[in-house]
């Protein structure tokens, strides 16, 4: 597998955010969405044997009491490697309860079931409108969650209404609207948490807010958090 890093933090996102997670940063990605954080993993990366993941994931979670029981996988497009199901089987395997985060673009009915999907829909301002691959309505489930990663007005409107015409609430664990962070160096600019929140409020959706919290914790440039 091409490997951009390994590495333990906090969940930042999702249902589960506040836990400690072990991530499992995949390289490379098909999509350009214009406030991607995580650009660095487009290219280069370390091969690695599934068994060397495997490795460095048991490394990172440690044993017994203290051992931290999440792990991601994420990218870049977790789903462009082949391996990916194969790493997330054994994963499982060993007793992690495993997570992928993905663009929405592949079907993600490759997975094991057992699986946590965070599966997007890219909204029109991210530059990478019907990306969607709307097979994946069918492949998700009670413990999934799709999140809309919202920058703007325009994007909030195509969020509702996608979750109200396809009953996301009622396919999903969660859904979940986030606001775009404003990128530190200045190339995108962000949405306010509390706008997002008040056009939520207004509307009475059935969605959470999500927040970036490794991005409130760390320097929000800061890789490997
Ligand atoms: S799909 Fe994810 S990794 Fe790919 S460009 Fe968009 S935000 Fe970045």
């Amino acid at each position: 597998m091409q490997i951009t890093e390994i590495f333990k933090s906090i969940q930042g996102e999702g249902t589960r955010a506040g836990l400690p997670c072990v991530f499992v940063r995949l390289t490379a990605c098909n999509l350009r969405c214009v406030w991607c954080d995580t650009a660095y993993a487009f290219h280069g990366g370390t091969r690695r044997t599934l068994e060397e993941v495997m490795s460095d994931v048991r490394g990172l979670a440690g044993d017994g009491a203290a051992r931290v029981p999440l792990v991601e996988i994420t990218g870049g497009e977790p789903l462009l490697q082949p391996e990916t199901p194969a790493l997330a089987e054994k994963l499982l395997a060993a007793g992690y309860t495993v997570m992928i985060e993905t663009s929405g673009e592949r079907f993600v009915g490759v997975l094991p079931r057992d699986v946590i999907k965070i599966v997007d829909v890219k909204c029109p301002d991210s530059g990478e409108a019907d990306t969607f691959d709307m097979a994946n309505l069918e492949a998700v489930g009670a413990q999934d969650e799709i999140k809309f990663v919202i920058s703007s007005r325009r994007d909030y409107d195509f969020a509702r209404e996608f979750t109200v015409r396809h009953g996301l609430a009622a396919r999903v664990r969660q859904v979940i609207f986030s606001p775009v962070f404003p990128d530190p160096a200045g190339k995108w600019t962000g949405l306010s948490a509390r706008e997002l929140t008040e056009w939520i409020l207004a509307d009475g959706l059935p969605v959470r807010l999500g927040l970036q919290l490794h991005k409130f914790i760390w320097d929000p440039a800061m890789k490997g958090v």
